[in-house]
């Protein structure tokens, strides 16, 4: 069983080893699993090149559309978990794009790596079926709000944000560029009764400054509202890059 991979800047597959950078794990040693395609299309979306590709015209903040065939790479199961295994790392963090767009395969790929802990990062508009529910230990959930140009009804699936809420392994991760943001996650978290203690803010930006900026407003409305801010290491250490 194959799977649809993202490229880093050589061409290769989208497979490495880093510090987390984001939410609940951030700063732990992690092996990275970058998948293409997402099911949605935030206007400012830090990796389109795993989904806006070209003839694909709905709108991105710069324009740009990618090569599929210079951005996507299809790997059989074996072949990336023998580069993840090779990673040496206790815990594997799946990405993408939307990495959920390909559960089947990734069940598959999980029964290869027995003893890696896993986390895996979804925009919320999908569930794991059982037997890759299985093996997740933390689920990254980024819900999308109005800000990021997706409607509603296809980035707010109710009823998968109300069975996130309840599952205790589910940290939720709003991305937020100004405090109207703020205020619809807030309303989010109260219409799904997610606890505050499972709550991220996230600044939204790919540069040092801007995300130093943000984050000094939003430390006030994280202690108002309880919630727990999230930074983006991997952007101060190494910038907008791939790989990383
Ligand atoms: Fe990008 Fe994530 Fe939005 Fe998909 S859901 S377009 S990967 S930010």
């Amino acid at each position: 069983m194959a799977l649809t991979l993202a490229t880093d800047d050589t061409g290769g597959p989208e497979i490495f080893a880093s510090v987390q950078g984001e939410g609940p794990s951030a700063g732990m040693p992690v092996a990275f699993l970058r998948l293409s395609r997402c099911n949605l299309a935030c206007v400012w979306c830090d990796t389109a090149y795993t989904w806006h590709f070209e003839g694909d015209d709905r709108p991105h903040r710069n324009g740009r559309t990618f090569d599929r065939k210079a951005n996507q790479v299809t790997l059989d199961k074996r072949d990336v978990a023998e580069r993840i295994a090779a990673l040496g790392q206790k815990r594997l963090v799946i990405t993408g794009g939307e990495p959920l767009l390909q559960a089947p395969a990734l069940a598959k790929l999980l029964d290869l790596l027995p003893d890696i802990g896993v986390e895996i990062e979804t925009n919320g508009t999908t569930k794991a079926p059982p037997h890759l529910d299985v093996r997740i230990d933390q689920f990254n959930v980024s819900p999308k709000l109005s800000h990021s140009g997706n409607p509603a009804e296809l980035a707010l699936i109710q009823e998968r944000l109300d069975a996130y809420a309840t599952d205790p392994r589910a940290f939720f991760k709003f991305v937020v560029a100004s405090e109207d943001d703020v205020n619809e996650a807030a309303a989010i978290v109260r219409r799904h009764t997610i606890p505050p203690g499972r709550v991220f803010l996230m600044p939204e930006g790919t540069d040092s400054a801007t995300l130093r900026a943000r984050e000094e407003w939003l430390v006030p409305l994280c202690l108002d509202h309880g919630f727990r801010l999230s930074d983006r290491l991997h952007i101060h250490l190494f910038g907008d890059t791939r790989g990383t």
